[in-house]
């Protein structure tokens, strides 16, 4: 039996599910969501899914599922090196990617215009509340409930962020946003995770793709001191390596520091339970240093790679596929599967959003071609 911290998640004492059940009978209640979302169909959809690089751009390029997996792996490390609950923050790192569109943020970005252009009653359209209303309603696969039927805490953990107006209407897990307190520490970790994840991965598809230099990251400190160090520690080593091993020891850095910090900050709270942990001002975090050398990280990538115009070529055919479907849909409802049409027109655009954030970036463009090139067949 692992020793578990006061305030962690206790899944013998959830809020539990929006639909009661029996407890699971050789799992926990974590365990038993963190199942759920492994069979999901949203989550096989992952590894078509664009998380930089468009799915068909190479094989060796991070996808959604790739990614979410390290988060995962990188979420568990902290949660049992703090003695939290680790299904807890494994399920919520498997799930937060869930409700993402395909191309990645361009995507969700045209998703989100067309919405308002089409529909500015219904509330636009955003990823993180896609990934909840993924796990709450889209999932069609028990024969007593629509959804996966997960526990408030994991539900709380995948809800990120989210504006006041959304909140008021989401209940229970929007609550949060209105009193102004925190998810689980499980939760907060999880959204760490994913920064690590993606900020060094990204360096790693980055460099690999080409589209950024070693010489030009030597300009962000916490990767020019890895790699010296890692330098100094093997003279001579082929870049490859190099690039693993400094990449390795930046994530290793990051987490001791999220750890040490953390632990820290749950020692001067000192709270008793999940639900004081809750009510303090974030536990997890980084060292105010290591923070900056994050942020330097993120500003690095943002400015040489996500605006690279390599990127930005592919991210504006993606926008233009995604609109494109959208204004077919929304214009002659008709051209949607079945499954899809609504009565009211708010409806309908919110099954559309629904219809094309589902979509894999190959299936999108697939659909793109049925319905505008003569050539392509029905
Ligand atoms: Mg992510």
């Amino acid at each position: 039996m692992r020793l578990r911290a006061p305030y962690a998640s206790d899944p013998e004492r959830s809020r539990g599910r929006l639909y009661p059940e029996a407890p699971p009978s050789n799992r926990s209640e974590y365990q038993r969501d963190r199942d759920r979302i492994i069979h999901a169909n949203a989550f096989r959809r992952l590894e078509y899914k664009t998380q930089v690089f468009i799915n068909h751009e190479g094989d060796w390029f991070r996808t959604r599922l790739t990614h979410s997996l390290e988060v995962a792996q990188i979420a568990r490390v902290l949660a049992r090196s703090l003695q939290l609950d680790e299904d807890l923050t494994e399920a919520i790192a498997l799930a937060h990617d869930l409700g993402h569109t395909p191309f990645g943020h361009a995507g969700q970005d045209e998703l989100n215009a067309c919405m308002t252009k089409h529909a500015p009653e219904a509330g636009g359209f955003e990823h993180n509340l896609q990934s909840l209303r993924v796990v709450d309603t889209l999932e069609e696969r028990y024969p007593g409930f629509n959804g996966l039927n997960l526990t408030f805490e994991t539900r709380e953990g995948i809800l990120k962020h989210c504006s006041l107006n959304h909140a008021k209407q989401l209940g229970d897990v929007g609550r949060r946003f209105i009193d102004r307190t925190q998810p689980s520490i499980e939760a907060q970790l999880a959204n760490l995770a994913d920064e690590i994840a993606y900020n060094n991965h990204d360096i790693d598809d980055g460099l690999r793709s080409g589209l950024i230099t070693v010489t030009q990251l030597m300009s962000v400190p916490f990767f020019a001191r890895h790699y010296e160090s890692v330098l100094h520690c093997w003279p001579g080593l082929e870049e490859r390596r190099l690039v693993s091993e400094t990449i390795r020891q930046m994530i290793n850095t990051l987490i001791s520091d999220l750890t040490r910090t953390t632990t820290e900050r749950i020692q001067a709270a000192n709270p008793v339970d999940a639900n004081a942990a809750r009510q303090c001002e974030p536990l997890a975090r980084f060292s105010p240093d290591m923070r900056v050398e994050a942020d330097q990280l993120k500003k690095f990538l943002l400015q040489n790679l996500y605006r690279h115009y390599r990127v930005l070529r592919m991210m504006t055919k993606a926008q233009h596929i995604v609109r494109e479907l959208f204004e077919a849909f929304i214009n002659q409802p008709r051209l949607l599967p079945e499954d899809y049409r609504r009565e009211g027109h708010t409806e309908q655009a919110r099954a559309i959003a629904d219809y094309v954030a589902g979509m894999t970036d190959r299936y999108a463009v697939l659909e793109y071609r049925r319905l505008f090139q003569i050539e392509e067949g029905f």
